[in-house]
């Protein structure tokens, strides 16, 4: 166990920003991490925050608080079913490189979630999702430190309460639970989904398509659509894509005839919100060294690779007030911001 004062984040988040936090603990023992934690409660009675590698995290100032970074990777298959192993991962471990074990023991379904960045803890909080896919589809259950009791519980996937990058421990169990493994139930027999436009057009000559190709397909349109945080400053899609009702729909559609949408077939629809923040003429659009990709209208990037949190902060409220004004519509951050 690591336990630091004013410890640099800079590394630990995936916009760069360089930020201190006033106290920093990680853990590769999850017992003594239990011990420490029960010994220790007053930490979580103030100012806390639990991450991975920060790929969802924009800080606008320095921490006033504790970090606390699960390092935990250990993975395996648990048991298994004629159609079914269950695997389970600890919360530290890399999401990307669980996916490709995953692969390797031939337990599919995860591929189209390959190279998010982030770990495994995180990725049910946030419940990702990539090309059709939502990770809450796959959760048998998750562990957690309860942080009101001290001892480990576990939910199923369906108490989780998964939703569009949403689940329980952002809502009722936040700041009440950290994440310490998850349990995946994954298929024997391959189910590939090629629903997604991007992924069909990469198979449409393939006559045998494996979970293998589907995870290189994803692997490359991600390496050429997105930029990549080891190189250039980001947290993937800044704002959500927002969902309106099918009257505001229909009105917005007779003034954007283009609009980019997503008919969600309960009388919703998910509305791109890279084409809306495209359509206001902000692609590679700069403040203060942060800038809207220029490739991607979605991701803000740390351009000059010394923006602060607060001048992406800037950046993205420039933006949502050129889409208010000219869509209506309120985007909502994706990132979290602190
Ligand atoms: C280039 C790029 C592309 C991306 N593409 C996608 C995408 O396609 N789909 C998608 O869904 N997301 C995407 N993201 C966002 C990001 O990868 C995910 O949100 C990811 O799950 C964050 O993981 P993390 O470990 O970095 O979590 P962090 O950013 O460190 O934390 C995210 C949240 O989870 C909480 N948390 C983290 N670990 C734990 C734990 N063990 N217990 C309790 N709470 C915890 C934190 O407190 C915070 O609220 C992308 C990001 C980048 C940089």
């Amino acid at each position: 166990m690591k336990d630091f004062s004013n410890y640099c984040l800079k590394s630990l988040n995936t916009f760069k920003i360089d930020v201190n936090a006033d106290r920093f603990i990680s853990f590769d023992n999850l017992d003594e991490f239990i011990l420490f934690a029960t010994e220790n409660k007053d930490i979580f009675n103030q100012k806390f925050i639990v991450t991975g590698e920060g790929s969802n995290l924009l800080f606008t100032c320095d921490y006033d608080g504790t970090v606390i970074h699960p390092e935990i990777k250990s993975f395996g298959i648990l048991h298994e079913t004629d159609n079914h192993y269950v695997v389970q991962s600890e919360a530290g471990l890399k999401w990307d490189n669980f996916v490709e074990e995953t692969l390797k023991l031939q337990a599919f379904g995860l591929e189209n979630l390959s190279l998010i960045p982030g770990t495994v803890g995180a990725s049910v909080v946030q419940n990702i999702g990539a090309y059709g896919v939502e990770v809450g589809d796959f959760v048998d259950n998750v562990k957690y430190l309860c942080l009101e009791e001290f001892v480990i519980k576990t939910i199923s996937g369906d108490e989780c309460q998964f939703s569009y990058r949403n689940s329980i421990f952002k809502n009722e169990l936040k700041n009440k639970a950290i994440v310490v493994a998850v349990d995946f139930f994954l298929n024997k027999i391959p189910e590939c989904n090629t629903n997604y436009a991007d992924i069909k057009a990469c198979v449409s000559d393939i006559a045998d398509v494996t979970p293998m190709f589907i995870r290189k397909a994803v692997i490359d349109i991600r390496n050429k659509k997105l930029p990549d945080p080891d190189i250039i400053g980001n947290a993937g899609s800044f704002f959500k894509n927002p969902v309106i009702v099918k009257d505001q729909f229909d009105e917005l559609l007779l003034k954007f005839p283009d609009l980019r949408y997503y008919d969600l077939h309960n009388g919703n629809y998910k509305i791109a919100a890279g084409w809306l923040i495209d359509v206001c003429g902000l692609k590679g659009f700069e403040h203060k060294g942060a800038a809207v990709h220029e490739n991607q209208a979605l991701v803000l990037i740390n351009k000059s690779g010394k923006a602060q949190g607060k001048d992406i902060k800037e950046l993205a409220d420039i933006i949502l007030k050129k889409v208010k004004d000219k869509f209506g519509l309120a985007l909502e951050p994706e990132v979290i911001i602190l």
